[in-house]
């Protein structure tokens, strides 16, 4: 856990306070793009240079940064090799400034302050890059990204800041209803009260999707039953709720965390779907759905595609089968929703367009733009392998098979790199990708699905596409991409 102090945001006023006297550089966004013909380009705005105000006020985050440059006039002070510089620019108000910044938050990250054993942070291998140990609690990046919070850390001045500013949806990190086993669960006694905040958010109407990470033997059964009765009784305003298991790599050190039998999966596939009859009749939508990954492992069928009312959670694995099978199928024009890797808050590109909670019209090139398809190499007509991982790779087997195709196959990945129980597409490596490629023919054409690589081409082991053995074509994690990708050339 980072030892960044657990500052209050009351506190953080008061040190902005200080900030706007001598602010601190080493805090202050960096910009990495512009947009040609932007303002900022006609500005003179270049990539380093630090952006130390913007029209008299330090911005903490990309969420202040966004505000004050969508005004008409913009005053930027800046620092450009150490040297102080002064920009007035002026644009229609609303008018993408054109500029793309380092991070979204500037002045620190709000970390965690709970230590529950089920955190797959704590069962990461030793040596990966620094961002992915950052256990983040900050409502912020769940503005921003869908990141879960527990509010456990969440203040008074953070809802005043929330409700004003009108972030939502957030997305909370629920577990469980009953007090003494929420706080027990994220080992942290605020985790008793903290819902105390839900409450407050639904009462002014900002919008919040739930969580529930359900741990065998610690909150499914009779506790999962309790909790959806607590949500029922106590926050049925939610937007909706996903239950999705806990994740389990070779590295976890908490014995009493384990996956799920087939059983235990069935059981809580049974109790999502007797609540979803009860949300229903009472607050007019199921509101709680089970991930994807619940019918994996208890072996039954996904629920018909109304049953998701829209689908949600998409982004949290939450009907994302049922999509790609329709997209697949070419009963959808468009790909659904917003497709994320597991770490996409700590490696997403600082393009304000990519954060799920803003939509800015601005758009720099960035090397994100190579998740365009792109082909490198065998003929169109080659045999095809898509690569996925081993659970993704239950779904998309019965569709490649009503192809009919003899030259295109499916090749699951078998995470080695984490082991456990972690099967899905998005914590692929580019060590098991690689070892699986080493043992498949050269000259056919291989498909790798977006959603385990960074917007800069990196695996979460920080191996490139370019260090494959064989070369791949990147495709976006979409039914519709991949019925494109696999269609024999002249068919389009
Ligand atoms: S709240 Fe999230 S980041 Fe913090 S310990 Fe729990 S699972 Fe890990």
């Amino acid at each position: 856990m980072s030892a960044s102090p657990a500052a209050s945001a009351h506190e953080m006023r008061v040190s902005d306070d200080v900030a706007r006297a001598r602010p601190s550089r080493s805090l202050a966004p960096i910009v990495v793009a512009i947009a040609a013909g932007s303002p900022a380009a006609d500005a003179g705005l270049v990539a380093g240079d630090q952006i130390v105000r913007v029209n008299g006020e330090v911005p903490r985050d990309i969420i202040e940064w966004q505000m004050a440059t969508d005004e008409a006039q913009v005053d930027l002070d800046l620092s450009r090799h150490g040297v102080d510089m002064a920009v007035s620019i002026d644009k229609r108000e609303g008018q993408p400034l054109g500029v793309d910044v380092s991070s979204a938050v500037f002045d620190r990250v709000r970390t965690c302050d709970n230590h529950c054993e089920f955190c797959f942070i704590y069962q990461l291998p030793k040596g990966m890059r620094r961002s992915l140990y950052l256990k983040d609690d900050d409502y912020r990046l769940s503005f921003l990204y869908g990141n879960f919070t527990t509010l456990t850390r969440f203040t008074e001045a953070d809802l005043e800041r929330v409700v004003t500013e009108r972030l939502s949806p957030l997305h909370v990190s629920i577990h469980a209803t009953d007090p003494d086993v929420r706080s027990a669960m994220l080992k942290n006694p605020r985790g008793a009260m903290s819902l105390r905040w839900l409450r407050a958010l639904l009462d002014h109407g900002i919008a919040v999707r739930g969580q529930i990470v359900v741990c065998p033997g610690v909150n499914d059964g009779a506790v999962l039953a309790d909790t959806l009765a607590g949500i029922l009784d106590g926050f049925p305003e939610l937007d909706s709720v996903a239950v999705v298991p806990l994740g389990v790599s070779k590295f976890n050190g908490e014995a009493a965390m384990r996956p799920h039998t087939v059983a235990e999966a069935q059981a809580v596939v049974d109790i999502v779907d007797d609540w979803q009859d009860v949300f229903l009749a009472t607050v007019g939508k199921r509101l709680v759905y089970a991930a994807d990954e619940y019918y994996l492992m208890a072996e039954r069928s996904f629920p018909p595609a109304e049953r998701y009312d829209g689908f949600p959670m998409h982004e949290d694995g939450i009907g994302m089968a049922r999509t790609f099978e329709a997209e697949f199928h070419g009963r959808a024009n468009d790909a659904t929703g917003v497709r994320r890797g597991f770490f996409a808050a700590v490696d997403a590109p600082p393009n304000p367009a990519s954060y799920t909670g803003l939509r800015s019209g601005a758009s720099c090139a960035t090397d994100s733009d190579s998740a365009a398809p792109i082909s490198l190499g065998p003929r169109r007509d080659a045999p095809i392998g898509v690569l996925t991982g081993e659970l993704g790779a239950r779904v998309i087997s019965p569709l490649v098979d009503s192809l009919s195709r003899s030259d295109v196959r499916v090749i699951p990945v078998r995470n080695d790199f984490f082991g456990g129980n972690t099967g899905v597409t998005g914590l692929m490596t580019g060590d098991d990708v690689a070892r699986t490629l080493a043992g498949e023919p050269e000259g056919h054409r291989y498909l790798l699905p977006d959603v385990c690589l960074s917007d800069e081409g990196r695996f979460l082991d920080g191996l490139t596409v370019a260090e494959l053995p064989r070369r791949v074509e990147i495709v976006p994690t979409d039914g519709i991409a991949l019925r494109a990708a696999v269609e024999p050339r002249g068919s389009r």
